[in-house]
């Protein structure tokens, strides 16, 4: 058992949890960063390019991700859960349970020695199963540590990654250790996750090969996917032909998801304008019931998608089926004028919804709203602030919304975690503010 004192604690490393813990340590206060995966980066670290600049996704997170891992003021502490959490005088203690890497993390220099050598390949989470991996891998080239993880359930315990391992660093008897710490301020950035490719049983995701996730099309088109291009993952054939089905997870009261997710026109429009780069040849549909380009500069990244050639068919999709090439057929009401037709395309993609990744599992109290995301009692006056006191919610934990949001709604997190804890924690703030302040590693 181990234990710290700090002044925040953030649970999740996405882009919001990354930035609220960047603007807290720059002021001086020490932060915890919790992240239940081997690496931090959130979902941002996956995707290609960013609406509505199109700069490399990377590029941007990868910054952020090492800035957090140096800076002095940040205990990155990754593949970590909560399990407990106490409320005490002087804010909470929190208990967190070290996942074991059966790695030691001290001693492992990710060399990746140990994944060459490892016979065992197993889908990859990080290409959404498109790619494979080793049962011992260092998560991804750009993840943050450069760490190892076993996976036990794949593992056939051969030794190999053992014997190759220079550092003595791979430890079949690791144990799940539980951390101690003491905080002031906890800010919550657990982020979203996509409603499931299933869920709408008439268009057939997860059931026909090439209805796919977003987040699939993402890593076909991200510099860093498993193939570098894009093909059709039911046969491997080139697509001429790519549909994107909106709203086919929000706004639906069948599903119990009645908002609006905010960001799924805009990715459907930012990848159709990237596969007309990818696939010149290729024709891409959008069948959509509204556009929402709502921020700043979107409805001219509309504009940019329609000169570009992308086809916007308002209508509304009722099933989807496959020829006997596996190509989707698409079923649609256009309700302009009035008629039903059949389009038949290489790849469709359903523009799936945010649903939130928090689970009220009672380890924070925290309510939710009807929409399941974590509640702001006061969202006109104190935009990130639960219904607990000292405890804030940023990004995507609050509901859907895009990078650019999100980031502000960390930094509005951070200052808010910053006021209470100079009002409630006077000993530690003295004490870190007194000192001579590092340079922000990331300036
Ligand atoms: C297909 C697609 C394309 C997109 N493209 C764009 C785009 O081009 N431009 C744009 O602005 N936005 C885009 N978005 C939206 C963007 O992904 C989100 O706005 C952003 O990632 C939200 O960041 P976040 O930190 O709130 O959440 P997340 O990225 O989900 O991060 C949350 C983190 O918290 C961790 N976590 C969750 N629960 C726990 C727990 N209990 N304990 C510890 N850790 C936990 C998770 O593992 C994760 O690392 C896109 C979204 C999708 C689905
Ligand atoms: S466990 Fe050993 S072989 Fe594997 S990445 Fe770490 S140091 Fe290299
Ligand atoms: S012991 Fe497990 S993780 Fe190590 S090489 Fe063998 S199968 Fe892979």
């Amino acid at each position: 058992m181990e234990n710290s004192r700090v002044d925040t604690l953030v649970v999740g490393g996405g882009i919001a949890g990354m930035q609220a813990a960047l603007d807290l340590a720059d002021q001086g206060f020490q932060v915890a960063l919790v992240e239940r995966e081997p690496s931090i980066g959130g979902k941002m670290i996956t995707l290609s390019k960013v609406f509505p600049t199109l700069d490399f996704c990377s590029c941007m997170t990868t910054t952020k991700m090492s800035a957090v891992a140096h800076h002095p003021n940040i205990q990155l502490l990754t593949y970590c859960e909560l399990q407990s959490v106490e409320e005490t005088a002087e804010g909470y203690r929190v208990s967190v349970m070290q996942k074991p890497r059966y790695v030691d993390a001290s001693k492992c220099t990710g060399c990746r020695s140990c994944e060459y050598e490892c016979p065992i390949t197993v889908p990859s989470p990080f290409d959404r199963g498109l790619g494979a991996y080793r049962a011992i891998r260092v998560p991804f080239s750009t993840a943050v540590p450069q760490i190892a993880v076993l996976d036990m359930d794949n593992c056939i315990l051969c030794g190999k990654c053992e014997k190759i391992c220079a550092a003595n660093a791979v430890d079949f008897t690791q144990q799940p250790e539980i951390l101690e710490v003491q905080t002031t301020a906890v800010v919550m950035a657990t982020g979203f996750e996509m409603t499931p490719l299933g869920a709408k049983k008439e268009y057939g995701g997860g059931e026909l090969h090439n209805v796919v996730d977003p987040l699939m099309m993402e890593r076909f088109l991200a510099p860093t996917g498993p193939y570098g291009r894009v093909l059709r993952p039911g046969d491997g054939k080139e697509p001429t032909s790519i549909a994107y089905v909106q709203c086919a997870g929000s706004r639906d009261q069948t599903l119990g998801v009645e908002y609006c997710s905010r960001v799924c026109c805009m990715y459907a429009i930012k990848q159709a304008m990237l596969l007309s780069g990818a696939l010149p040849m290729a024709d891409i549909t959008i069948y959509y019931m509204d556009i929402r380009t709502f921020g700043k500069g979107y409805e001219q990244f509309y504009q940019n998608a329609q000169a570009m050639g992308v086809e916007f068919v308002r209508g509304k999709v009722a099933s989807i089926h496959q020829d006997d090439q596996q190509n989707p057929v698409v079923k649609v009401e256009l309700t302009e004028e009035g008629r039903i037709v059949e389009r038949t395309h290489d790849i469709v993609v359903l523009s799936l919804g945010m649903l939130p990744a928090f689970g009220s599992n009672g380890t924070l109290h925290l309510t939710t709203g009807s929409d399941g995301f974590i509640d702001i009692p006061s969202p006109n006056s104190d935009p990130c602030a639960t219904a607990r006191p000292g405890i804030f919610v940023t990004g995507t934990a609050m509901g859907p919304m895009d990078i650019v949001d999100s980031i502000v709604t960390a930094s509005a997190a951070a200052a808010t975690a910053s006021a209470y804890i100079r009002a409630h924690n006077y000993g530690q703030v003295a004490a870190a503010l007194s000192e001579p302040q590092e340079e922000a590693a990331y300036a």
